[in-house]
């Protein structure tokens, strides 16, 4: 089978875990601290404006905490999200004002947050589709001068870069996940971007019990080092130095994933151009740089779209679609019609598997597979 997704892991990772075994610490220590420093370094931050998290869903649930989202209040998110933004913003007693997207980038656009606008929109929360950085000026601007905050789901967007600044810290608020499925990836972990390095203390605070001050023997001065004091009821969602030591190695490799993701990129569209029934993927905008996290095709129908997966997987190739539309699922009780252009891509499009161990070989077997597939179809619809 050829995955859509697939981690790297080798050697570098498993030894730099076994030295954390040998440390005999492997809770949050200092590995954490060091993946924090040296991702904050990456995306040429100052260190204090940035927190390890468990996971990416976790810091959507904490952001909506961070920004003080009161009941009632709205929040602007584009219907091809990932599902526990919108998890995140009910949870908080929110209401989700679901966005169209672009229709080529699946990106959310200025002229749609103007639309869904109104005197309750407190937040926007937005993705780089696969990547792509949004137009971010307009946005910002516009946020900025109507008091709405920004949050960005950076979380396949790694290295995305948006006129010479990392994607993620451009908004209030910025998020990275590092679950299996990513590009850079520690078992389950996450980054978190606040502006405000306040926030960021905050946050670091919400996601470690409350506890104001350091325990154990990371306070020495303290001479009752086992007293406490908290200020809030926080939960308990940490990285450990396992995975923080998995991160670090990853981080180092994560220039050469990029190189060959798009590498793998440009393979794709000299192979599939000139196939009449295939739109191939948007390129990033002049002075952007994307983290080719998806390669995604549309196709000119949605029959030749649903039989084109299923004789790639019958085929061994793994193909999926990312992400089903939000306002299409029928728990967010939403009217289809306002989002035509969400609802077209989940119709037409497919994601093609692009990971940084895809060889050649298989690259090119997937779309010697897909021009096979077509040109079967084609006879038979
Ligand atoms: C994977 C993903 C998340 C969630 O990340 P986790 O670390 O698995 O919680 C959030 N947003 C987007 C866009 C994602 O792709």
């Amino acid at each position: 089978m050829i995955n859509v997704f697939q981690p790297s892991l080798g050697k570098e990772e498993l030894s730099a875990v076994e030295e954390v075994f040998d440390s005999n610490w492997i809770g949050r220590g200092p590995k954490t601290d060091q993946f924090e420093k040296s991702f904050a370094q990456f995306l040429r931050v100052e260190h204090n404006h940035i927190k390890s998290i468990s996971c990416c869903t976790e810091g959507l649930f904490q952001s909506m905490k961070l920004i003080d989202i009161q009941p009632g209040d709205e929040v602007i998110l584009p219907s091809i999200s990932f599902v526990g933004a919108a998890n995140a913003i009910l949870d908080a007693k929110g209401v989700i004002v679901f966005a169209d997207v672009d229709p080529h980038t699946l990106n959310l656009t200025l002229e749609e947050i103007k639309r869904c606008m109104t005197p309750k929109t407190k937040a926007v929360c937005l993705l780089h589709y696969g990547g792509v950085p949004c137009e971010m000026d307009d946005i910002l601007e516009f946020c900025h001068a109507n008091d709405i905050l920004l949050i960005e789901d950076n979380a396949c967007s790694p290295v995305s870069q948006y006129k010479g600044r990392a994607c993620g810290t451009l908004g209030d608020i910025g998020l990275w996940s590092f679950d299996a499925m990513k590009i850079l990836v520690t078992g389950d972990g996450g980054m978190v971007y606040c502006k405000d390095p306040q926030l960021a203390e905050q946050l670091g605070r919400g996601i470690y019990l409350g506890l104001l001050s350091k325990s154990g023997y990371l306070n020495p001065q303290d001479n009752r080092w086992w007293a406490f004091d908290i200020d809030q009821p926080g939960r308990r969602a940490i990285m450990n130095d396992i995975s923080s030591a998995i991160g670090l190695v990853q981080l180092k490799k994560l220039p050469g994933f990029i190189e060959r993701r798009k590498k793998i990129h440009e393979m794709y569209d000299a192979m599939l151009q000139d196939i009449e029934e295939v739109t191939l993927p948007p390129s990033c905008g002049q002075g952007h740089e994307s983290s080719y996290y998806f390669y995604r095709i549309r196709l000119n129908t949605t029959q030749l779209r649903d039989q084109l997966a299923f004789s790639l997987k019958a085929s061994g190739v793994y193909v999926t679609f990312r992400y089903y539309p939000l306002h299409l699922v029928p728990f967010f009780d939403c009217k289809a019609e306002l989002c035509p252009n969400a609802t077209y891509a989940a119709q037409h499009d497919l994601c093609l598997p692009i990971h940084q161990s895809l060889s050649d070989s298989e690259v090119e077997r997937v779309a010697q597979v897909m021009k096979q597939a077509i040109c079967d179809l084609g006879v038979a619809i």
